[in-house]
């Protein structure tokens, strides 16, 4: 064989460590919340109280975390910054049984290496603090200072000399909502510690250190879930137990992101466990509804394997299914047993349910009753009497070349029932609603608002908050004005209104964890539209509203004005439902006319 002349590139080389220092630090730290996730597990591990996270520019330019923990010996302060370096594994083993949350020795070297950090700490029984600056991963210097003992670390200028990582961060503001909500995180699996966020020197988080997990839930996921949380609270056979809480069916959300769980203290991602906790929720929620919940699981660490994703986010657990199903089983029958809180306005009507448990194969009776009182459709009717007593049916349509619609009456706060000439005609009230908002938001890039006499106060948490400010110029021309009112209050002085149909100021908060967890999931094209999508859901009509034939009427004039209606909302469910009066005879056995 004659060896090749010239090779097309130049031959395997050994890469330089700065490259190879650069390409590790790349699975680590994605974005400033990683940076803040990373460090401030650090401090978990060293055992701290109280933790405090500062970021400017939404992390992009600096962000700085202190702690009051165990600290770092002068002495080893170079070490900890360098690569597989760690004080938290000792000898072969050790992998088998970790009980920190670090453990690789990977992070503070990987953010050293695409920023500017400098390292100051003060271990306990030192008198002063000592410090390094790191830049690019060089040491480029040390010092010593007086400083309260603890640890800072302090990260300057991310990905500062990876220009093609930098490309892929947001914008401040949308950085400071990812890095909000892993704060939020970090606090479900950890409440045993203080943690406050600060954006600019200004305080915009405190979640202070607590051994309940409703309390860290409310702080965290919002006001609303005060009295609506039921505990959850299983022991695991072989050892270990499932603990925490979820939010009645009455909370619910628009997609997953609001499921917390923790496996020994660390924060982690599990479908499988995720899946089994929606399953609790079966024919308690509809198909498109997410619960809130924070689950921790204590478990044997042999269980665990957490060395198989870079940001530890995802591990592995012998016999995760099994664990799933004890789960499920727990929140169900928490669920069953827990009296729903009942008449808590339209708001309870988001966990309507035709069929009660009774009806259902399988699994105990429940005792109590879990269907709202005000979802019954006795209950129903008695409230809509008056509405159906001096009612003269409306005619709609015959815009377009539409059938002409003779609006009937409303069922079960949802449905329009109505008839055309020659077919039985269901409209999804707020499916319709929603899907007119949307064509208006879209065509005119903004909503009517209207003013509210009283001004209505409202509690966001530290999330919304963030969103808010990112997303202020799209909320407002959706005709929310909404002005900070001093800590996490803030004051709604207009909402949005629709042929005369004024939004709920409830709807924002929703509103803005949706738009904080990506916008509707279901809706496909971009940001735009997604953001659209959300703001016509918050506003429309709701399931559960009653609305009279006028204002339906209006919805159904304006549906069929849409040049290119196709009859579905916004996320593709079907608003209108035609049973044609063919169907109907060959049901009643008649031969058509
Ligand atoms: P790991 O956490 O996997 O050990 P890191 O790179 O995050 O790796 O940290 C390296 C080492 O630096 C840790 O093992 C620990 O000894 C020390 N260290 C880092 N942050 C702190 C802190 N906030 N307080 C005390 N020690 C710390
Ligand atoms: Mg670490």
């Amino acid at each position: 064989m004659t060896p090749p002349t010239q090779r097309p590139t130049p031959g395997i080389r050994r890469l330089d460590p700065a490259t190879i220092a650069r390409i590790a630090a790349g699975e680590v730290v994605e974005r400033p919340a990683s940076v803040v996730k990373e460090l401030v597990e650090n401090a978990y591990d060293a055992g701290a109280t109280e933790v405090g996270v500062a970021i400017w520019q939404g992390g992009l330019t600096r962000i700085s975390v202190l702690d009051n923990g165990s600290g770092i010996p002068a002495d080893e302060l170079g070490l900890a910054v360098e690569r597989h370096a760690t004080s938290k594994l000792s000898g072969p083993g050790g992998l088998e049984r970790i009980a920190t949350l670090g453990f690789r020795g990977e992070a503070l070297a990987s953010i050293a290496a695409v920023s500017r950090l400098t390292l100051r700490s003060r271990p306990t029984g030192a008198e002063a603090a000592h410090g390094i600056r790191v830049e690019g991963g060089h040491i480029e210097g040390e010092f010593i200072e007086g400083a309260p003992p603890g640890t800072t670390v302090d990260v300057a200028d991310l990905f500062f000399n990876t220009p093609a990582r930098r490309k892929f961060l947001h914008a401040p503001a949308a950085e400071q909502v990812e890095v909000t909500g892993a704060v939020g995180a970090l606090y479900l699996a950890h409440p045993g510690a203080t943690l406050v966020l600060e954006s600019e020197g200004r305080e915009v988080a405190r979640y202070p250190r607590t051994s309940s997990a409703s309390d860290a839930a409310v702080r965290v996921l919002g006001a609303e879930l005060v009295g609506q949380m039921v505990e959850v609270e299983v022991p695991i056979p072989d050892g270990g137990r499932i603990s925490g809480v979820v939010g009645r069916p009455a909370i619910s959300r628009g997609t997953s992101r609001s499921v917390f769980f923790s496996v020994n203290g660390r924060s982690v991602a599990s479908r499988v466990l995720a899946q089994a906790l929606r399953r609790a929720f079966d024919d308690y929620l509809p198909r498109t509804r997410y619960p809130v919940g924070v689950i921790a699981v204590e478990i044997d660490p042999a269980r665990i394997d957490v060395n198989v994703h870079p940001t530890k986010r995802e591990i592995r657990i012998t016999r995760e299914r099994e664990l799933g199903e004890i789960l499920r089983a727990a929140v169900r029958s928490a669920l069953q047993r827990a009296p729903q809180a009942v008449d808590r306005g339209a708001r309870s009507s988001r966990s309507l349910r035709l069929d009660p448990p009774e009806l259902q194969s399988g699994g105990p009776t429940p005792p109590t009753l879990s269907v709202p009182l005000a979802a019954l459709p006795i209950a129903i009717a008695r409230r809509q009497e008056h509405l159906l007593a001096d009612r003269t049916p409306r005619l709609v349509g015959a815009a377009g070349g539409h059938p002409r619609l003779l609006l009937l009456a409303p069922i079960f706060s949802l449905y329009w029932l109505a008839a055309s000439d020659d077919a039985l005609v269901l409209v999804d009230q707020h499916a319709a609603s929603e899907r007119v908002v949307y064509e208006a938001l879209r065509r005119d890039g903004r909503l009517a608002r209207q003013s509210l006499v009283s001004p209505i106060l409202l509690t966001l948490t530290a999330r919304q908050a963030a969103v808010l400010s990112e997303r202020r110029a799209e909320i407002g021309s959706a005709g929310f004005t909404v002005e900070p009112f001093g800590g996490d209050s803030y004051r709604i002085a207009s909402l949005p209104v629709y042929r005369g149909r004024l939004a709920r100021a409830d709807m924002l908060p929703a509103l803005l964890d949706e738009l904080a967890d990506g916008g509707r999931p279901t809706v496909p094209n971009g940001l735009v539209e997604r953001t659209a999508a959300s703001i016509a859901c918050h506003a429309a009509v709701r399931a559960g509203d009653t609305i009279s034939a006028e204002e339906m009427g209006r919805i159904l004039d304006a549906l069929y004005r849409l040049p290119d209606a196709s009859y579905a909302c916004p996320h593709g469910r079907p608003i209108l439902v035609r049973l044609p009066r063919g169907r109907l005879d060959r049901w009643f056995l008649r031969s058509p006319e």
